[in-house]
C-alpha cells in the first residue's frame, strides 16, 4: 500500500517531509534553483532544438510537489512558442523537431492533493498548469499512472512506489529510454537508502546514448558512484550562493533490457496505418495515434461506429481486480484509472456522451463472492478510493434500494453510453489530426508486398500501409495470417426493461452475475447472458426471459426488480476474449516463424535464440478486451503505440507480457505441446 508523505510548513512557507527532515524545495526561490539545478544543467533549452526523434524523456527520482515537472512543462511550452514565432532563427531544421515532452517521476510517499495545493500556490505563473496537475493527480495506487497533458503533448509517467522498485518492474529496451536525469531525493545525508549504487547502475541501463543527469547534491559518494556506474561526472558551480552541483552524461546507452526476445515490441514505421474494427479499441488507437501527430484510415465492416460489442446503450465502467496484486488486476487497476481520466478530459473538451459516474455496486450474491470480498478487504491491496468493501446497509444506502447485500463498492466507476463515447472518442482523434473513415467496408484478405500491406474488400484494393492494426473483436482470427488466434467468442445479450417508480431509486450500477444500470431514458440494461461458440448478433426472446430470471434470482424479494415494466428492445453481441481473460496488444507474427526461432524454448529459457524473421512484420493486435473494452483498451491502445513509436511503456514489464500475443505460442513451446 502506498502511504502518503507526512508533511509540515516551516515558517517560510517551505512544505518540510517529516519523516525526511527535509525540505522539498529551497526556501530561497525555490522556482529558480529548479529551473537552474535541473532544466538548464541538463542542457534543456539547447537539447529540445537539437534532438534526434520527436519526443524528449525526462526522468526524475522523487516527484514532491510536482515543481520541477511544473518548471519543465512550463519552459517545454515557452520552447514550442518561440519554435512557433516565424523570425526565428533556423540552424538546423531536421534536428529541431522535439513535439512531445515524456516526463517519468518515481515517488514513494506521494503528498496529500490538498497540500500540493499549498505547496505550489506560491508560484502564481505556474497556476494554471498546477491547477490541471491537480485534476488529475493520482490516487495511492503502486505503478505506473499516465498523465496526459495539452493533447498528449505532456505525457507524465507518474510512479508510486520505491524508485528503485519501480525502475525494476519497468520495460527497459536495448539503447536506453531516458534523455535527461533529474536527481532530487532529498539530501544524501538524509536520505541514504534512495542514493544507492544499484540506483546509479539502473540508470545507466536505462538511459540512451549523451544522455545526461543534474543533482543538487556534490556528495563525494554521489560523484564516485554516478562514475562507477559509467557516466562521465562533473563539479559546476551550484545554484545562487551554493558551491557545487554535479552533472553528467553518459557517452554510450548499452544493451541491457528487461524483455525476452520472444515477448519483444519493435519499433514500426508509422508512417501510414489502416486501422480494422469499429469499436472502442479502434477509437482509442487512433486516437493514441493522433495525439502523436499520425493519421489512419479507418475500415469498418458496419454502416457506422461501434455496431459490435460496443453498442449497449449503458456499458458500466470498473475495474475486474483479483484478491491478489496479480498482472491482471495491475492492468484493470491502471486501466481503469486511465480510461476514467480520458473520458473525462473528453468532456471538458466539450465532446458529449451520456454517461454517470455513479460509482458501481458489485453484490455479494453468493457466500463464495462473500468470501472473495472479504479476502480483497483483508489483505489491504487495494486504495479505498478505487474499491472498498461495504456492508449490506452501507449498499444499501449507496444504491437508494432496498437488497440486503454486503458487496464491494467502486466509488470511481459509472457507467457511459458505448456508442456516443466511441463517437466522442473518434471526433477528439479527429480533432487532432486527419483520419479517413471507410464504412461498409468488409475487408476479406491481407496480402504483404514490398510496398507495405494490401487490404482487399471486395475486388477493391486499399493500400499499401507500413501498419495494420487489427481491433476487429471476434472477427479478428478471419484472415490467413491470423487464423491461429485461439479467439474464445461468447455471446451476450442485454435487454433493456422499462423503469418503475421502485427501480428509479437505483443510484448506482449494480453487478451480480451480470449487471443492472440506473434508470436512463426510463429503461434500465439488465443483463447479460453469457453464450460460448456462438456468433449471432441476433436478438432472442428467451435471452430476454435469461436476464429477467437471473435479476429475480438474485433480488426477487426487492420491489425494484420484481416491479419492473417490459423489455422493449435488447441488443446482442459477440465479445472477443482469450483463455486467461487477458486482451491482446502487440504485433502478430506468425506461429511457423516463432516455432522456427524460439524452437530452443523447448529446452528451457537459457539457451540461445534464433532472430525472429517476420515477413508479416507491421501486423498487430489489439482485440480481445472481452466485455471490459471500455475499461481495458484505452490504456492497451496507448501501450501499443507508445511501444510502435519507441517510446516509454505505461504499463510494466509483467504486464507487457501478460498481454502479448505471442503469449500462447510461447507458453505450448515451453511445454514442449508444438
Ligand atoms: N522534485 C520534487 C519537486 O519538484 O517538488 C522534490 C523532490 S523531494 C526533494 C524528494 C522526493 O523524493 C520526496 O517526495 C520523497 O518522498 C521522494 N523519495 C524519497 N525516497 C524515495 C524512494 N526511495 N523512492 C521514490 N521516491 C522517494
Amino acid at each position: 500500500m502506498i502511504k502518503n508523505a507526512e508533511i509540515h510548513f516551516n515558517n517560510l512557507g517551505t512544505p518540510v517531509a517529516d519523516n525526511f527532515n527535509d525540505v522539498y524545495f529551497s526556501n530561497d526561490d525555490g522556482l529558480s534553483e529548479s529551473d537552474y539545478v535541473f532544466y538548464q544543467q541538463n542542457n534543456m533549452p539547447y537539447r529540445l532544438q537539437n534532438h534526434d526523434q520527436t519526443h524528449f524523456v525526462i526522468a526524475e527520482t522523487g516527484f514532491g510537489t510536482g515543481l520541477n515537472f511544473l518548471n519543465t512543462w512550463q519552459q517545454f511550452k515557452n520552447h514550442l512558442t518561440n519554435r512557433q514565432h516565424p523570425n526565428r532563427e533556423v540552424h538546423n531544421l531536421e534536428q529541431q523537431n522535439v513535439k512531445r515532452l515524456h516526463f517519468i517521476s518515481f515517488e514513494k510517499y506521494p503528498i496529500k492533493a490538498t497540500e500540493l495545493k499549498k505547496a505550489l500556490q506560491v508560484w502564481p505563473t505556474l497556476a494554471p498548469l498546477t491547477d490541471q496537475l491537480l485534476k488529475k493527480y493520482p490516487i495511492n495506487l503502486a505503478g505506473c499512472h499516465r498523465l496526459e497533458f495539452d493533447d498528449g503533448q505532456i505525457i507524465l509517467d507518474l510512479h508510486f512506489g520505491d524508485v528503485q522498485e519501480s525502475i525494476a518492474a519497468m520495460s527497459n529496451p536495448a539503447q536506453g529510454l531516458i534523455d535527461a536525469w533529474y536527481l532530487d531525493g532529498f539530501a544524501p545525508s538524509k536520505n541514504p537508502e534512495m542514493w544507492q549504487q544499484s540506483l546509479f547502475n539502473a540508470m545507466v541501463n536505462l538511459s540512451r546514448t549523451s544522455a545526461t543527469f543534474a543533482t543538487f547534491t556534490a556528495a563525494g559518494f554521489v560523484r564516485r558512484g554516478l562514475a562507477e556506474a559509467g557516466f562521465t561526472v562533473q563539479k559546476v558551480k551550484g545554484h545562487g550562493n551554493k558551491r557545487e552541483m554535479l552533472t553528467g552524461y553518459l557517452t554510450q546507452a548499452n544493451d541491457a533490457h528487461s524483455t525476452p526476445a520472444y515477448f519483444a515490441h519493435q519499433p514500426s514505421a508509422l508512417s501510414n496505418v489502416a486501422v480494422i474494427g469499429g469499436g472502442i479499441a479502434s477509437s482509442a488507437v487512433i486516437y493514441s495515434l493522433a495525439k502523436r501527430g499520425i493519421g489512419a484510415q479507418l475500415f469498418c465492416q458496419d454502416s457506422q461506429l461501434a455496431m459490435g460489442a460496443s453498442h449497449n446503450v449503458q456499458g458500466a465502467v470498473y475495474p475486474h481486480l483479483q484478491a491478489k496484486n496479480s498482472p491482471h488486476s495491475e492492468l484493470f487497476a491502471h486501466s481503469f484509472l486511465y480510461a476514467k481520466r480520458l473520458y473525462q478530459q473528453l468532456t471538458e473538451n466539450g465532446f458529449h456522451y451520456d454517461h454517470q459516474w455513479c460509482g458501481v455496486l458489485q453484490h455479494a450474491v453468493k457466500q463464495p463472492l462473500a468470501e472473495r470480498h472479504q479476502n480483497i478487504e483483508n489483505k489491504q491491496l487495494w486504495p479505498t478510493e478505487l474499491m472498498h468493501s461495504v456492508t449490506p446497509e452501507q449498499g444499501d444506502e449507496i444504491a437508494g434500494v432496498c437488497t440486503g447485500y454486503s458487496g464491494v463498492y467502486f466509488p470511481l466507476g459509472g457507467w457511459v453510453n458505448p456508442p456516443q463515447l466511441v463517437n466522442a472518442l473518434f471526433q477528439q482523434a479527429q480533432a487532432l489530426t486527419a483520419i479517413q473513415s471507410h464504412f461498409n467496408c468488409d475487408i476479406e484478405a491481407l496480402e504483404k508486398t514490398s510496398q507495405g500491406w494490401l487490404l482487399k474488400s471486395h475486388g477493391q484494393l486499399f493500400g499499401p500501409f507500413s501498419d495494420v492494426i487489427i481491433c476487429a473483436g471476434e472477427h479478428s482470427d478471419r484472415f490467413a495470417q491470423t487464423q491461429s488466434l485461439p479467439i474464445v467468442g461468447v455471446r451476450g445479450q442485454v435487454s433493456h426493461v422499462q423503469a418503475s417508480a421502485a427501480s428509479r431509486q437505483l443510484k448506482t450500477v449494480l453487478c451480480h452475475k451480470g449487471y443492472f444500470t440506473p434508470a436512463y431514458l426510463d429503461h434500465h440494461c439488465m443483463g447479460a447472458t453469457f453464450e460460448k461458440n456462438s456468433k449471432s448478433r441476433a436478438v432472442t426472446e428467451q435471452d430476454n426471459q435469461t436476464n429477467r430470471e437471473q435479476l429475480l434470482n438474485f433480488y426477487g424479494q426487492t420491489e425494484f426488480a420484481t416491479s419492473l415494466g417490459k423489455v422493449t428492445a435488447a441488443k446482442a453481441a459477440v465479445r472477443c476474449s482469450f483463455i486467461d481473460h487477458l486482451p491482446m496488444a502487440g504485433e502478430w507474427a506468425q506461429q511457423s516463424d516463432y516455432i522456427q526461432a524460439f524452437a530452443n524454448l523447448r529446452l528451457g529459457k537459457r539457451y540461445q535464440y534464433q532472430a525472429l524473421q517476420k515477413p508479416q512484420q507491421g501486423l498487430h493486435l489489439l482485440t480481445g478486451f472481452g466485455a471490459r473494452g471500455l475499461c481495458s483498451a484505452p490504456l492497451c491502445a496507448e501501450h501499443l503505440i507508445a511501444a510502435l513509436n519507441n517510446e516509454p511503456l505505461p504499463l510494466s514489464e509483467r504486464v507487457s507480457q501478460a498481454i502479448h500475443p505471442a503469449r500462447f505460442i510461447v507458453r505450448d513451446l515451453i511445454r514442449n505441446k508444438i
